[in-house]
Protein backbone atom coordinates (compact mmCIF):
# COMPACT_ATOMS: atom_id res chain seq x y z
CA UNK A 1 0.00 0.00 0.00
CA UNK A 2 1.54 3.58 -0.69
CA UNK A 3 1.35 6.34 1.26
CA UNK A 4 -0.58 7.80 -1.20
CA UNK A 5 -3.33 5.06 -1.05
CA UNK A 6 -3.96 5.48 2.97
CA UNK A 7 -4.88 9.27 2.71
CA UNK A 8 -8.78 10.19 2.30
CA UNK A 9 -11.47 10.55 4.39
CA UNK A 10 -10.82 7.46 7.02
CA UNK A 11 -7.53 8.54 8.08
CA UNK A 12 -8.53 10.29 12.34
CA UNK A 13 -5.46 12.55 14.22
CA UNK A 14 -5.26 11.80 17.69
CA UNK A 15 -3.28 14.42 20.28
CA UNK A 16 -2.64 13.52 23.53
CA UNK A 17 -1.76 17.11 25.68
CA UNK A 18 0.69 15.37 28.31
CA UNK A 19 2.68 16.60 31.59
CA UNK A 20 5.62 16.44 29.46
CA UNK A 21 5.54 15.76 25.67
CA UNK A 22 2.04 16.18 23.36
CA UNK A 23 1.55 13.31 21.61
CA UNK A 24 -0.39 12.43 18.01
CA UNK A 25 -0.81 9.12 16.25
CA UNK A 26 -3.00 9.08 12.76
CA UNK A 27 -4.68 6.16 12.62
CA UNK A 28 -5.98 4.27 9.46
CA UNK A 29 -10.12 3.29 8.97
CA UNK A 30 -9.13 0.22 11.12
CA UNK A 31 -7.48 2.38 14.15
CA UNK A 32 -4.07 0.97 13.33
CA UNK A 33 -1.11 3.80 14.03
CA UNK A 34 0.18 4.92 10.39
CA UNK A 35 1.95 7.62 11.74
CA UNK A 36 3.41 9.12 15.09
CA UNK A 37 4.42 13.05 16.03
CA UNK A 38 5.66 14.39 19.44
CA UNK A 39 6.94 17.86 20.90
CA UNK A 40 7.88 18.56 24.39
CA UNK A 41 4.88 20.17 26.09
CA UNK A 42 5.96 24.21 26.04
CA UNK A 43 5.95 24.99 30.52
CA UNK A 44 5.51 21.54 31.65
CA UNK A 45 4.78 21.13 35.11
CA UNK A 46 8.27 20.12 35.50
CA UNK A 47 9.17 24.08 34.51
CA UNK A 48 10.15 26.20 37.07
CA UNK A 49 9.44 28.81 35.57
CA UNK A 50 6.11 28.31 34.52
CA UNK A 51 3.67 31.67 33.64
CA UNK A 52 0.67 31.89 36.04
CA UNK A 53 -2.82 30.79 34.99
CA UNK A 54 -4.22 30.55 31.46
CA UNK A 55 -0.68 32.59 29.56
CA UNK A 56 0.38 29.22 27.79
CA UNK A 57 -2.59 27.97 26.59
CA UNK A 58 -1.85 29.53 22.84
CA UNK A 59 1.62 27.81 23.10
CA UNK A 60 0.35 24.58 24.26
CA UNK A 61 -1.93 24.50 21.01
CA UNK A 62 0.84 25.53 19.05
CA UNK A 63 2.12 22.50 20.22
CA UNK A 64 -0.76 20.82 19.12
CA UNK A 65 -1.13 21.94 15.29
CA UNK A 66 3.03 21.36 14.73
CA UNK A 67 2.11 17.72 15.97
CA UNK A 68 -0.72 17.71 13.58
CA UNK A 69 1.00 19.09 10.52
CA UNK A 70 4.00 16.62 11.12
CA UNK A 71 1.17 13.36 10.85
CA UNK A 72 -0.31 15.35 7.82
CA UNK A 73 3.26 15.35 6.17
CA UNK A 74 3.63 12.09 7.15
CA UNK A 75 0.48 10.34 5.87
CA UNK A 76 0.13 12.54 2.91
CA UNK A 77 -3.18 14.01 3.90
CA UNK A 78 -2.27 17.03 1.66
CA UNK A 79 -3.31 20.33 0.62
CA UNK A 80 -7.26 20.51 1.44
CA UNK A 81 -7.51 17.20 3.13
CA UNK A 82 -8.59 17.80 6.94
CA UNK A 83 -8.93 14.44 8.70
CA UNK A 84 -10.89 14.51 12.12
CA UNK A 85 -8.37 15.88 14.82
CA UNK A 86 -9.27 14.91 18.41
CA UNK A 87 -7.52 16.71 21.42
CA UNK A 88 -6.75 14.84 24.63
CA UNK A 89 -6.40 17.44 27.50
CA UNK A 90 -5.40 16.99 31.03
CA UNK A 91 -7.65 18.31 33.84
CA UNK A 92 -11.42 19.36 34.36
CA UNK A 93 -12.31 20.27 30.31
CA UNK A 94 -16.38 21.19 30.19
CA UNK A 95 -18.23 20.72 27.43
CA UNK A 96 -17.40 23.41 25.37
CA UNK A 97 -14.07 22.51 25.45
CA UNK A 98 -12.65 24.73 28.01
CA UNK A 99 -10.13 23.54 30.40
CA UNK A 100 -11.31 24.97 33.64
CA UNK A 101 -9.02 23.30 36.04
CA UNK A 102 -5.72 21.64 35.12
CA UNK A 103 -3.55 21.34 38.33
CA UNK A 104 -0.45 19.30 36.19
CA UNK A 105 -1.36 21.89 33.52
CA UNK A 106 -1.42 24.92 35.40
CA UNK A 107 -0.44 27.26 32.81
CA UNK A 108 -2.92 26.56 30.08
CA UNK A 109 -6.45 26.25 32.72
CA UNK A 110 -8.72 28.57 31.90
CA UNK A 111 -7.79 28.17 27.95
CA UNK A 112 -10.34 27.60 25.92
CA UNK A 113 -8.56 24.76 23.47
CA UNK A 114 -11.52 24.28 21.35
CA UNK A 115 -11.07 27.92 20.10
CA UNK A 116 -7.54 28.52 20.06
CA UNK A 117 -7.09 24.91 18.09
CA UNK A 118 -10.06 25.97 15.33
CA UNK A 119 -8.10 29.08 14.72
CA UNK A 120 -4.67 27.49 14.32
CA UNK A 121 -6.66 24.62 12.32
CA UNK A 122 -9.24 26.09 10.10
CA UNK A 123 -11.52 23.46 8.10
CA UNK A 124 -10.62 21.21 10.37
CA UNK A 125 -13.43 19.28 12.07
CA UNK A 126 -12.26 19.28 16.04
CA UNK A 127 -13.09 17.59 19.18
CA UNK A 128 -11.48 18.55 22.63
CA UNK A 129 -12.27 15.45 25.51
CA UNK A 130 -10.24 14.88 29.02
CA UNK A 131 -6.74 12.80 27.81
CA UNK A 132 -7.95 10.03 30.37
CA UNK A 133 -10.80 9.36 28.97
CA UNK A 134 -9.49 9.04 25.40
CA UNK A 135 -7.09 6.51 26.86
CA UNK A 136 -10.34 4.72 28.69
CA UNK A 137 -12.30 4.62 25.17
CA UNK A 138 -9.05 3.31 23.23
CA UNK A 139 -8.44 0.38 25.81
CA UNK A 140 -11.96 -0.59 25.57
CA UNK A 141 -12.12 -0.72 21.62
CA UNK A 142 -8.69 -2.19 21.24
CA UNK A 143 -6.53 -2.66 24.88
CA UNK A 144 -6.68 -4.32 27.51
CA UNK A 145 -10.35 -3.19 28.79
CA UNK A 146 -11.38 -5.33 25.36
CA UNK A 147 -14.48 -7.23 26.32
CA UNK A 148 -15.26 -5.62 29.71
CA UNK A 149 -18.04 -3.03 29.83
CA UNK A 150 -17.34 -2.05 33.16
CA UNK A 151 -13.86 -0.77 33.88
CA UNK A 152 -11.87 1.29 35.95
CA UNK A 153 -9.06 3.05 34.05
CA UNK A 154 -6.43 4.88 35.68
CA UNK A 155 -3.16 6.23 34.48
CA UNK A 156 -0.20 6.63 36.50
CA UNK A 157 2.04 9.60 35.40
CA UNK A 158 2.84 12.60 36.49
CA UNK A 159 -0.38 13.17 38.35
CA UNK A 160 -3.10 10.51 38.26
CA UNK A 161 -5.59 10.51 34.98
CA UNK A 162 -8.79 8.64 35.27
CA UNK A 163 -11.22 7.37 32.72
CA UNK A 164 -14.57 5.21 33.91
CA UNK A 165 -16.52 2.67 31.52
CA UNK A 166 -19.94 1.93 32.73
CA UNK A 167 -22.11 0.21 30.81
CA UNK A 168 -19.93 0.21 28.02
CA UNK A 169 -19.79 3.98 27.40
CA UNK A 170 -17.29 7.04 28.99
CA UNK A 171 -18.90 8.33 31.97
CA UNK A 172 -18.93 11.88 31.61
CA UNK A 173 -21.02 13.06 34.00
CA UNK A 174 -23.14 15.90 34.38
CA UNK A 175 -20.31 18.43 33.34
CA UNK A 176 -17.77 16.41 31.42
CA UNK A 177 -15.57 16.43 34.80
CA UNK A 178 -16.36 12.62 36.01
CA UNK A 179 -12.51 10.41 36.09
CA UNK A 180 -11.09 13.22 38.21
CA UNK A 181 -9.95 10.76 39.95
CA UNK A 182 -6.32 12.01 41.48
CA UNK A 183 -7.76 14.70 43.38
CA UNK A 184 -9.67 12.15 45.71
CA UNK A 185 -8.50 13.43 49.14
CA UNK A 186 -6.83 10.29 50.97
CA UNK A 187 -5.25 12.29 53.76
CA UNK A 188 -6.28 15.34 54.44
CA UNK A 189 -3.05 16.76 56.75
CA UNK A 190 -0.82 15.11 54.07
CA UNK A 191 1.67 16.86 51.86
CA UNK A 192 0.52 20.15 49.45
CA UNK A 193 -1.11 19.32 46.33
CA UNK A 194 -1.20 21.57 42.70
CA UNK A 195 -4.81 22.22 43.08
CA UNK A 196 -4.53 24.05 46.13
CA UNK A 197 -5.29 21.35 48.63
CA UNK A 198 -4.10 18.56 50.68
CA UNK A 199 -3.58 14.76 50.37
CA UNK A 200 -4.64 14.42 47.69
CA UNK A 201 -4.32 10.30 46.13
CA UNK A 202 -1.97 11.50 42.98
CA UNK A 203 0.73 12.83 46.12
CA UNK A 204 1.07 9.08 47.01
CA UNK A 205 0.31 6.95 43.83
CA UNK A 206 1.94 8.83 40.93
CA UNK A 207 5.20 9.28 39.44
CA UNK A 208 5.79 12.24 41.57
CA UNK A 209 4.32 10.27 44.67
CA UNK A 210 6.66 7.57 44.38
CA UNK A 211 9.66 10.01 44.03
CA UNK A 212 8.15 11.18 47.58
CA UNK A 213 7.76 8.15 49.08
CA UNK A 214 11.65 7.60 47.94
CA UNK A 215 13.04 10.78 49.71
CA UNK A 216 11.32 10.04 52.98
CA UNK A 217 12.69 6.74 52.99
CA UNK A 218 16.01 8.03 51.71
CA UNK A 219 16.30 10.58 54.65
CA UNK A 220 15.56 7.47 56.87
CA UNK A 221 18.22 5.90 55.96
CA UNK A 222 16.94 3.18 54.12
CA UNK A 223 17.74 3.30 50.68
CA UNK A 224 21.38 3.40 49.91
CA UNK A 225 21.55 2.08 46.95
CA UNK A 226 18.92 4.07 45.83
CA UNK A 227 20.82 6.99 46.64
CA UNK A 228 24.04 5.85 45.13
CA UNK A 229 21.84 5.88 41.79
CA UNK A 230 20.49 9.26 42.17
CA UNK A 231 24.15 10.50 42.42
CA UNK A 232 24.31 10.83 46.47
CA UNK A 233 21.87 13.40 47.26
CA UNK A 234 18.40 12.07 48.87
CA UNK A 235 16.66 15.27 47.53
CA UNK A 236 17.73 14.41 43.78
CA UNK A 237 15.44 10.58 44.56
CA UNK A 238 13.15 10.39 41.67
CA UNK A 239 10.45 7.23 40.76
CA UNK A 240 13.08 6.24 38.10
CA UNK A 241 15.63 5.51 40.21
CA UNK A 242 13.15 3.59 42.85
CA UNK A 243 12.43 1.16 39.93
CA UNK A 244 15.39 0.90 38.75
CA UNK A 245 17.05 -0.59 42.39
CA UNK A 246 14.23 -2.17 42.43
CA UNK A 247 14.61 -4.19 39.42
CA UNK A 248 18.08 -5.23 40.69
CA UNK A 249 16.12 -6.80 43.51
CA UNK A 250 17.58 -3.67 46.43
CA UNK A 251 15.59 -4.27 49.72
CA UNK A 252 14.70 -0.94 50.48
CA UNK A 253 13.32 -0.24 47.16
CA UNK A 254 11.18 -3.32 46.89
CA UNK A 255 9.96 -2.47 49.95
CA UNK A 256 9.15 0.88 48.82
CA UNK A 257 7.21 -0.01 46.00
CA UNK A 258 5.23 -1.98 48.68
CA UNK A 259 4.21 1.20 50.14
CA UNK A 260 3.51 2.84 46.33
CA UNK A 261 1.15 -0.20 46.08
CA UNK A 262 -0.81 -0.09 49.08
CA UNK A 263 -1.24 3.28 48.31
CA UNK A 264 -2.26 2.71 44.52
CA UNK A 265 -4.97 0.03 45.82
CA UNK A 266 -6.24 2.69 48.30
CA UNK A 267 -7.86 4.27 45.96
CA UNK A 268 -8.69 1.44 43.79
CA UNK A 269 -10.97 -0.22 46.34
CA UNK A 270 -12.49 3.04 46.87
CA UNK A 271 -13.33 3.79 43.55
CA UNK A 272 -15.12 -0.27 43.51
CA UNK A 273 -16.96 1.05 46.37
CA UNK A 274 -18.73 3.36 44.14
CA UNK A 275 -18.27 1.49 40.32
CA UNK A 276 -18.13 -2.10 40.89
CA UNK A 277 -15.67 -2.81 38.12
CA UNK A 278 -14.81 -5.80 36.48
CA UNK A 279 -11.59 -5.00 35.61
CA UNK A 280 -8.94 -2.19 36.37
CA UNK A 281 -6.40 -0.85 33.72
CA UNK A 282 -3.55 0.70 35.30
CA UNK A 283 -1.46 2.75 32.61
CA UNK A 284 0.57 5.26 32.35
CA UNK A 285 4.67 5.60 32.88
CA UNK A 286 4.85 4.02 36.48
CA UNK A 287 2.33 0.97 35.29
CA UNK A 288 5.39 0.73 33.19
CA UNK A 289 6.80 -1.16 36.50
CA UNK A 290 4.82 -4.18 35.38
CA UNK A 291 4.90 -6.88 38.15
CA UNK A 292 6.85 -4.83 40.78
CA UNK A 293 4.02 -2.81 41.17
CA UNK A 294 0.73 -4.68 39.97
CA UNK A 295 1.75 -7.53 42.34
CA UNK A 296 1.73 -5.19 46.04
CA UNK A 297 -0.87 -3.08 44.40
CA UNK A 298 -3.52 -6.60 43.84
CA UNK A 299 -2.30 -7.63 47.57
CA UNK A 300 -2.79 -4.82 49.02
CA UNK A 301 -6.36 -4.24 46.68
CA UNK A 302 -7.65 -7.72 48.45
CA UNK A 303 -7.09 -6.59 51.86
CA UNK A 304 -8.81 -2.82 51.67
CA UNK A 305 -11.43 -3.35 49.30
CA UNK A 306 -15.09 -4.29 50.61
CA UNK A 307 -16.39 -7.84 50.93
CA UNK A 308 -13.03 -8.96 49.34
CA UNK A 309 -13.99 -12.73 49.75
CA UNK A 310 -17.85 -12.27 48.68
CA UNK A 311 -17.16 -10.13 45.10
CA UNK A 312 -16.16 -11.86 41.87
CA UNK A 313 -12.32 -11.30 41.79
CA UNK A 314 -11.25 -7.70 40.16
CA UNK A 315 -8.91 -8.18 37.46
CA UNK A 316 -5.76 -5.36 37.87
CA UNK A 317 -4.21 -5.36 34.60
CA UNK A 318 -1.97 -3.44 32.54
CA UNK A 319 -2.64 -1.35 29.93
CA UNK A 320 -1.88 -2.68 26.29
CA UNK A 321 -2.00 0.57 24.14
CA UNK A 322 1.39 2.59 26.48
CA UNK A 323 1.86 6.04 26.23
CA UNK A 324 -0.44 5.78 22.84
CA UNK A 325 -3.40 5.20 24.69
CA UNK A 326 -4.60 8.73 25.07
CA UNK A 327 -3.53 9.69 21.37
CA UNK A 328 -5.57 6.56 19.93
CA UNK A 329 -8.69 7.43 22.11
CA UNK A 330 -8.64 10.67 20.83
CA UNK A 331 -8.93 9.68 17.22
CA UNK A 332 -11.36 7.10 17.53
CA UNK A 333 -13.43 10.13 19.46
CA UNK A 334 -12.79 12.73 16.93
CA UNK A 335 -13.88 9.99 13.90
CA UNK A 336 -17.23 9.48 16.30
CA UNK A 337 -17.71 13.75 16.57
CA UNK A 338 -16.82 13.16 20.41
CA UNK A 339 -17.48 11.30 23.65
CA UNK A 340 -20.60 12.33 24.50
ZN1 LIG B 1 -4.98 17.67 44.32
Amino acid sequence: VTAGARSGADVAFGVDIGGTKVLGVALDADDAVLAEARVATPHSAADPAEPSRGEVGGEVVDAVAQVVAALGREVHSGVGSHPPVGIGAPGMLDRRGVLRFSPNLQGAAGADIRALAGVRLPGTPLIVENDANCAALAEHRRGAARGADHVLMVTLGTGIGGGLISGGRVLMGAYGFAGEIGHMLVDPSGPPCPCGRRGCWERYASGGGLGRLAREAAYAGRLHEVVVLAGGDPELVRGEHVTRAALQGETGALAVMDELGWWVALGLANLTALLDPERIVLGGGLAEAGEMLLAPTRRAFADLVEGAGERPEVQIVPAALGERAGAVGAAMAARAGGLW
